[in-house]
């Protein structure tokens, strides 16, 4: 039987809840402050991303602006998200070192990690044949071939890769860069120019846009994905430039959606437009043979202007590549300034995408693994109640997290217990837009997959609980 409390024991018990209720109060007084702080941190994180306005006609005085880095506007972005870090305790998820050799799992500082942050797609960076390829490579051609291709020279190297990246597309020719970013950046800025039109997915990658500026060329971004935002902006704007050119990534590498390659087919004929579909996340992932977009839609290639790729994902070295028509290839050659004022790719990456590009070919058991697992990490990830947004479960399934506290907070949570995802935040993607991108493998296991889910899943619960509280 319950016994009435005593006088005493009331006054224990009216006191202590007088002692929560004033606790709650000044709980409840610091999370608003701390919510003001995060909402003005957040406004002066944005602010100070944001570029300068440019001041045309203005004159400056000498010594009038700071010559001192710390005063530039990109140096106050970072003291402002390592102030974000301190105040909520969030170390930086960035610049993480590895021991060794990254795969399915990875070592840092000792220590063992199931890895969801690397784009090897098909476990190619532990290939036998690729690894001697590059060391063949560097016996007979040393590491390095110092100077541009067109002044120096190439190496039979080069001509063998290109030759596999043409065939591979079914196209006439192509040719490698040292740098995905500069294949962009280059081939935009050559081919387009300030009478002509680009429109890109707005979710395009960072090349995309500088090549576009590079161009001097209008460039307008269209709603992510969505075909019919972009023939609005064609239907309005086509007959105003004198080229155009649409640019789309094959799959999305922010949100691993798959662009409507029909569609864009159908406008960029109507439209009379180019069109450059970037594969860098597509080639080894799509389609049954791995051929990218093109395959996965079972569309011609050639029906495509400019293939775009990257040699650093699925391809396990470090460059990009344009593949498409000889006349093409030949004015890249000749005047992108990537290839012509740049170093040559070093024989031991070029030997190493050729022989990956020949494992894609040769063992299409690990783009069926890879396909198997990506539709199991999403299936998983949405019977757990994660918003997965409008990942498709290739290689990218993409976690929605909200702001840039729980992001920070997760991506150390996640460490923690043993789990290598980064965050991409602000300004990559919206403020409130903050996720976790797990790229998955052909060598991730059933089980790393389930309980990368689940470890997610509870670690989200966890945050949402505390937000709750
Ligand atoms: N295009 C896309 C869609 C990318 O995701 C990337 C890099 N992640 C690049 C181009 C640039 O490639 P790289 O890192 O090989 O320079």
């Amino acid at each position: 039987m319950g016994q009435e409390p005593s006088a005493g024991r009331r006054d224990v018990n009216t006191t202590s809840s007088q002692f929560r209720d004033a606790l709650r109060r000044v709980f409840t007084r610091v999370g608003m402050r701390a919510r003001a702080k995060v909402a003005e941190l957040a406004q002066s994180l944005a602010d100070a991303c944001a570029r300068e306005p440019l001041q045309t006609g203005q004159t400056y005085r000498r010594g009038q602006s700071s010559t001192e880095f710390a005063d530039l506007p990109a140096y106050s972005a970072i003291v402002k998200y390592r102030d974000f870090g301190k105040l909520f305790k969030i170390s930086d998820p960035f610049y993480r070192s590895h021991d060794a050799r990254t795969a399915s799992e990875t070592w840092m500082q000792g220590r063992r990690y199931v890895n969801f942050a690397s784009y090897d797609y098909l476990g190619l960076n532990h290939h036998p044949a690729v690894q001697a390829a590059a060391g063949a490579a560097i016996e007979h051609f040393g590491t390095s071939v110092s100077a541009s291709r067109i002044v120096a020279g190439e190496r039979p190297l080069h001509r063998e890769l290109e030759t596999a990246l043409a065939d591979f597309y079914g196209v006439e020719s192509a040719v490698a860069f040292v740098s995905g970013h500069a294949t962009n950046v280059s081939t935009i800025g050559t081919l387009m120019s300030g009478d002509d039109l680009i429109i890109h997915d707005e979710l395009a990658h960072n090349s995309i846009i500088v090549g576009a500026k590079l161009s001097r060329a209008t460039a307008h971004a269209f709603r992510h994905n969505d075909p019919a935002a972009l023939e609005r902006i064609l239907a309005a704007n086509r007959h105003l430039h004198k080229r155009a050119l649409i640019v789309v990534e094959g799959l999305y590498s922010m949100d691993g959606d798959v662009a409507d390659l029909p569609s864009l087919i159908a406008l960029k004929e109507r439209y009379d437009a180019w069109l450059m579909v970037d594969e860098a996340h597509a080639l080894g992932v799509l389609g049954p043979r791995g051929r990218g977009s093109a395959e996965h839609f079972g569309i011609d290639p050639s029906r495509i202007d400019i293939w775009m790729g990257t040699l650093s994902k699925t391809l396990a070295a470090c460059g990009g590549y344009i593949a498409g028509k000889q006349e093409l290839i030949d004015i890249l050659k000749y005047q992108a300034p990537g290839l012509v004022y740049s170093v040559g790719l070093s024989p031991p990456l070029a030997a190493a995408a050729a022989a990956a590009l020949r494992a894609v070919e040769s063992e299409p058991e690990r783009i069926a693994r890879l396909q198997r697992n990506g539709k199991l990490f999403l299936a998983l990830a949405k019977d757990a109640g994660l918003d997965t947004a409008t990942s498709e479960g290739h290689s990218i399934v993409s976690v929605i997290v909200g702001d840039l506290v729980h992001a920070g907070k997760l991506s150390q949570r996640l460490l923690d217990r043993g789990l290598n995802v980064l965050p991409i935040i602000y300004p990559a993607v919206p403020l409130k837009a903050s996720r976790f991108r797990f790229f998955i493998t052909s060598e991730h296991s059933p089980t790393q997959i389930h309980n990368a889910v689940n470890v997610m899943r509870e670690e989200l619960s966890a945050v949402e609980r505390r937000k709750v509280a």
